[in-house]
This record gives structure tokens, sequence and C-alpha cells, in this order.
């Protein structure tokens, strides 16, 4: 127990001198800023390197806060009234630099000396042909002790509000530098000392004190990467400890046997030869669902790479031992989708399979839950209808969830849990995630790979086009449409500007409807505001070939499996993220035939718009683009982390800090190895932190 860490890291901000209520009322509102915790590590954004002198030769206006030395030369008042200012000249042997005064005009007259040494620190600024500087911070040179003034000088975020009561980047400084003071024997420290020494991490106080106030730059490195470290190994110490306890709490299914209809199917129905791949992660099902413990896998493979097939052998392995499995989608199109490539390779007769989404009418849905619940429906194939408590089925062994990012993990360890026994969970991912992301949003999860491709797949060719290469484009259209394969064309849509996205879209929709005429051609088009029924009749006259274009927003980005289509144009390609990008050309080559992925763009591009369009052309590998994604977007902005909360991180970067989080998941594993429900007496520190750090979220005890 360590009530004198819990007493200071949750102490309200109001306590802090000078803060008083109102002003704890904004920090709460603008910063999130609860307790003295919060702001401790309300970290600085950069710092004012106050270890560099300048020569006032050197000086330019684009530099940002400097300081210079130099000798008080001269001061003159200027102006009347409101234009009033006071202008003094430094010289240090360089030249001259312009120092003026809006404000306080009659207190600096009376307080600067001409003839006196100064230390000068401010931001240049270009006034006509001069260099001046306003409102400098003036410091007597032989006054100056260099401990008073830190070295780097922090620069916090604030916000307007903040700013006017006083909380400006100096303010939130003042305070902070009376709160680290408070600190000097409370911060205590909350990693074991065994970690410290192994990774020579400075102590939690001492990180703090250099990530506010560095002594020196070696020193402010060495503290960033302590409290990197501490957040990341917080991370890992729960989800891996969600991991095992689960492990240890629930059981799971022991599939004894590989039976008939999985042998029958493998031998039979399959329509292919497995990948390598494929039948390597099959394997690692089977030994997970001997174990007697609850599988938790996640499947990563890129798009095409044949994730479908293996969950349909898994759900068939599960039947076989007299279980049932429910498959779920994200969006009602893939479910639907599944269910057809169910019946399409399975036929009618073979398992007893059935589909739920929002749109199943009352009187199947009543039938569907019966039969589940007599066991006679072995597999539900659906959308989040399948999460509804009126989803009981008699004795469901497997659940399998496809293309989603959309759980947390705490929600995910509660899904299906229902008394000591839980299904087995497969977990597949739309497109890969990159590796950290992997460890930390399904760090609780068993990882399979797909990283094969079916054979003979030609990759994709990718072309990057200008509305002034269109007829090029349209030609491309015309040879494809020719040799008897289809097209999709894809539009963005969002909500902010959604009324000129429809605009063009409908717009984008007529002009192919002039090059490709009726009733030689046919153009399906498939967009949000429709009702799903005429989404389906669309999509359906495009899967049986009726019509050779499909005109579509990004309903088709996930998991839709046409392998006649072979080209997908994406217009205004410079609006999508990457990871939507690689998700649209996956549309395309997935049958034999080399396919097009065609980017048209505006030519006006950001910087970042640039690099997404030229990292398409570049590769067509999805784990690099996923770690592209990231590291041009930044992880919260990856779909679906939003919601989790674990990505809640102030120091680390998951683009970046890959060594550092291998280190604090490799140092858990050993912590939990050694001694899982942290009762050794150097472990009590992380019980005690950790429920002090999260007391509103899922604690060790809603868990163990
Ligand atoms: P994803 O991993 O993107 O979900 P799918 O499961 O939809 O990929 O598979 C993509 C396409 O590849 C489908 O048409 C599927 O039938 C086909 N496929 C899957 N595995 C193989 C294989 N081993 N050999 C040939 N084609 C395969
Ligand atoms: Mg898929």
């Amino acid at each position: 127990m360590l009530p004198v860490e819990t007493d200071f890291w949750q102490t309200p901000i109001v306590y802090l001198k000078g803060i008083g209520p109102s002003r704890a009322e904004t920090l709460k509102k603008d910063l999130g800023i609860v307790n003295y915790g919060d702001f401790l590590n309300h970290y600085p954004f950069r710092y004012i390197d106050r270890t560099k002198w300048y020569k006032i030769s050197e000086i330019h206006a684009d530099l940002p806060f400097i300081q210079v030395l130099g000798t008080l030369t001269h001061m003159e008042l200027n102006g009347k009234a409101a234009g009033k200012r006071l202008i003094a000249h430094l010289e240090d042997g360089t030249g001259v630099l312009e120092l003026v005064w809006f404000q306080a005009i009659k207190y600096m007259e009376k307080n600067l000396v001409i003839g006196e040494k100064y230390i000068v620190f401010g931001r240049p600024s270009q006034f006509k042909e001069r260099i001046n500087m306003v409102h400098p911070e003036m410091e007597v040179f032989s006054l100056y002790k260099p401990q008073s003034n830190p070295s780097f000088q922090p620069v916090y975020h604030s916000s307007e509000k903040l700013k006017r009561q006083g909380l400006d980047s100096g303010g939130i400084m003042r305070a902070m530098f009376q709160l680290i003071g408070l600190g000097k024997n409370r911060i205590t420290e909350n990693l074991p000392a065994f970690v410290l020494y192994k990774y020579r991490l400075p102590s939690r106080k001492e990180a703090l004190e250099n990530i506010h106030f560095p002594e020196d730059a070696a020193k402010l490195s060495r503290s960033r990467g302590r409290m990197k470290f501490e957040e990341l190994f917080f991370i890992q110490l729960k989800v891996l400890r969600i991991r095992d306890n689960r492990k240890k709490t629930i059981k799971g299914y022991v599939f004894e046997k590989v039976g008939d209809l999985f042998l029958d199917f493998y031998h039979k129905r399959l329509p292919f030869e497995l990948t390598g791949a494929q039948k390597k992660v099959i394997r690692e099902i089977r030994k997970d669902t001997l174990t007697g413990q609850q599988m938790n896998r996640l499947l990563q493979g890129d798009v095409g790479s044949g994730k479908t097939i293996v969950a349909l052998l898994t759900i068939l392995l599960a039947l076989d031992n007299g279980y049932q499995a429910l498959f779920m989608a994200p969006t009602e199109i893939l479910a639907q989708q599944h269910f057809a490539s169910f019946q399409q390779v399975l036929g009618e007769d073979f398992i007893q399979f059935d589909l739920l989404t929002g749109s199943t009418p009352k009187s199947k849905r009543k039938k569907i839950f019966e039969s589940l619940e007599n066991g006679n429906l072995q597999v539900l194939i659906g959308t989040h209808a399948l999460l509804e408590d009126t989803v009981q089925p008699k004795n469901l062994g497997m659940v399998i969830i496809d293309e989603q990012h959309r759980f947390g993990v705490e929600q995910r360890s509660r899904l299906w849990v229902k008394n000591e026994s839980a299904p087995h969970v497969l977990v597949m991912t739309a497109t890969p995630i990159p590796r950290t992301l992997a460890m930390t949003l399904y760090g609780d999860l068993d990882v399979s790979i797909l990283d094969e491709l079916p054979k003979g797949r030609k990759p994709i060719q990718t072309q990057w086009f200008q509305e002034n290469q269109r007829l090029r484009v349209l030609g491309i259209m015309k040879e494809q449409i020719a040799l008897g394969r289809q097209i999709y064309v894809v539009y963005p849509l969002i909500e902010e500007s959604a009324k000129m996205d429809y605009l063009n879209l409908f717009a984008g929709f007529e002009q192919l409807e002039r090059t490709f005429p009726k009733p030689q051609f046919q153009i399906s088009i498939v967009h949000g505001r429709m009702p799903a029924k005429d989404k389906d009749f669309e999509m359906g006259r495009f899967i049986r070939r009726e019509t050779q274009i499909m005109v579509a927003t990004t309903v088709i980005e996930v998991g839709v499996n046409v392998p006649n289509a072979t080209v997908v144009v994406i217009e205004s390609a410079e609006r999508f993220g990457l990871s939507t990008l690689h998700q649209l050309r996956g549309r395309v080559g997935r049958g034999a035939d080399q396919s097009f992925c065609i980017l048209m763009s505006g030519y006006k591009l950001s910087k970042v718009g640039k690099t997404r369009l030229e990292t398409m052309v570049r590769t067509q590998d999805g784990f690099e683009i996923a770690e592209m994604d990231m590291n041009l977007r930044g992880p919260g902005d990856i779909e679906g982390t939003q919601q989790s909360g674990i990505l809640d991180l102030k120091m680390a970067d998951l683009g970046k800090d890959y060594a550092l989080l291998t280190e604090a998941r490799a140092t858990v594993t050993e912590i939990l190895d050694q001694d899982p429900q942290l009762e050794l007496p150097e472990h009590e520190i992380l019980q005690e932190f950790f429920r002090v750090k999260n007391p509103g979220g899922i604690g060790w005890e809603q868990i163990s």
C-alpha cells in the first residue's frame, strides 16, 4: 500500500496554490486535468533552448525565442497616446538590436539602466527594414544565476480561456514548478526496482522533474524514455493480465476430433488448394482448441489472403465436435456476402446455417432464435445483431468476428462469457495493422498471420492520374469491359461535405452513362442514401454480371468479393486514408486476370495526400502500408482505435517506439510468468499503481 502516492497523485488540482475553483474548472474542461497527477502528466510539447547564446549579427526574423547577451546603449520614448512606445538599443560588438515596449513603459524606463549588461530573451520580428524584439524579458547579467533559469524552458499547450485566466504556457510553467517542488518527497516510484535497474531508467520523480524542467538534453531524453516505458509497461500489464486471467478462469471447449464435415469439405468440396499460410493457421487453431483453454486469436492477413475459407474450416471443426458457431461481420453487405459464399461452396444441405441482420423480418427472426436454442441451427452469420440477448445458442463453441476494429480489449473479454465456459474466439482484421498497434489494441490475443497470397495472383497495376488524363482512364475501362471484366468506380463521401459529394457521385454516374450507353452497357449505383433493399438489388446485379460498372461510395470498401472485377477507379483518391485506399484496391485482383487500380486526384495535393498516393503506387504490401498509415496519421486516428481508450498515450508514440514496446511487453511477460497474481513484495507496487491509475477502468478485481 502506498497511501502517500495515492493522496498526492489524486489531490484535486484546485488545492494547488494559485489555481482556485474557476481555473480548476477550465483546466478540467479544456485539458482534462482534474488532479495533481493529471497536471504532472501534462507534458511540454516543446522546449526553448536557453543554453544557446545568439550574436546580434546572427539574428533574423524566423528564429523562435532566443537569448542574447549585450549592453544597453540607448533609450528613448516615442510616439503619442496609444502609439506611445519605449525603444532601447542593445549592442554586443556584432551589431545593434532594437528592443520595443508598448506596455509597462514607465516601469521599464525606470528600471533599465544604460551601460548595464543584460540577458535579453524574446522572439525576433521584422519591422520594416529592421529586426527588433517586442517585450523581451530582461535579466541583469551580473545577477544571473544559471540555476534559476532552466536551460530548456518548457512550453505547454493551453487554451484561450486558460490564457485569459493567466494560465498561458508561462502560467502553467510556474504552477508546474510549484507542483514539482511539492512533489519532491511525494512523487513515488511505480516500477519495480529491478526493472529500473535492468533498463537503466531514472526514477519517476527524477523523470517528471526533468521532463518539465530539464537539467540538460541527455537527462531530458532519458526521462522521456522512462515515461514512455512506463506508459507502455502498464498497458501491457493490463492486456496481458486480462489474457492470463481469462486463460486461467475461463474454460475452453475441447474439440477432440477432426470429423466428417471438416474432412469431407476439405477433400471433396474445397474449390482450391490451400496456401501454406492458410494450412499453418488452421493448425494453430486446431492446437488452441485442444488445450482446454479458451482460444482468443487474432488472424491478420492482407486483403485477398483468404481469411474467409479459414473461418469456414474453423466453423466446421466446431460443428464436428457438436458445437454451434456465430460468424459476425461489420456490415450488412458483408454478412450477406459471407452467407452467399457459404451457400455457394457448401450447398444447402451440408450444414444448417442462416443469416441474421437488422433487416431480417420478425417472423424469420423468431424461427432463427428457436432453432438456435434447440440446436438445430448450426451456424448463424450476421451483423451486430448477433450480440443481442435474444441470440441464445444451445451450445455455442466458436465465434468468428470478421473485419472488426470495433471492440476494445475489455469489451471483447466480456463477449459471450457465460458461466465458466466461453466459446473460442477468432478475430479477423480487414487489413494488416502495425505491429505496435497489434500488441496494444489486440495485445491480449494470440496472433496468426496469413503472410502468403493464393497462387497465381498477378500484382495489381496501380496508376495515378489527374483529370487531364481521363480519356486514358476511360480507354482502360473500355478495354477491360470488352474482355468481359467488371469495374468499380468509387467516390468519397464524408459527412461534412455530403451534399457536394453526392453531387459529384451523381455527376460521375451520368458521365459514365454517356460514355457507356444503354442497352449495350449497364451501370449499378450503390450509396448510403439508398434503402437496403435497393442496395442489395444493385449489388446483386453486379455480382451476377448483369452490370459492367458499379459506381459506389465506400460501402464496397471492406470484404466485397467479385473476382471478375479487374478495375477499381478511385475518384478524388487524395481524400481517402491509406488503409481505405488499400482496402479498395483489394476489391480487384481476386481472380487470375491482370487487375488495375486507378487513382484519380486533383492537381493540388497536400504533402500527406501526395505521400499516400505515392505509397499506393509503390507498394502493395499491406503490412508496409499499415505502418506508413500510422506514421502519417498517428495511431489515434486509425479507424476504430479511438473508442478503445487504450491508446491514450501522452508520451509514447506507437509509430516510433517499437523497441521500447517490445521491451515493456517482455518485462511484463517475465513478471507475470513468475508471479501471475502480483503477490510478491517487489510487485505490490504494481498492484497499487494499477488500482490508483485506473479507478474507473477495468481493474484486476473485475477479471480475476
Ligand atoms: P480476405 O482475406 O480479404 O477476406 P477472401 O477470403 O475474401 O480474402 O479471399 C479472396 C479470394 O481468394 C476469394 O475469391 C477466395 O475464394 C480466394 N481464395 C482464398 N484462398 C485461396 C486459395 N488458397 N487459392 C486460391 N484462391 C483462394
Ligand atoms: Mg474478407
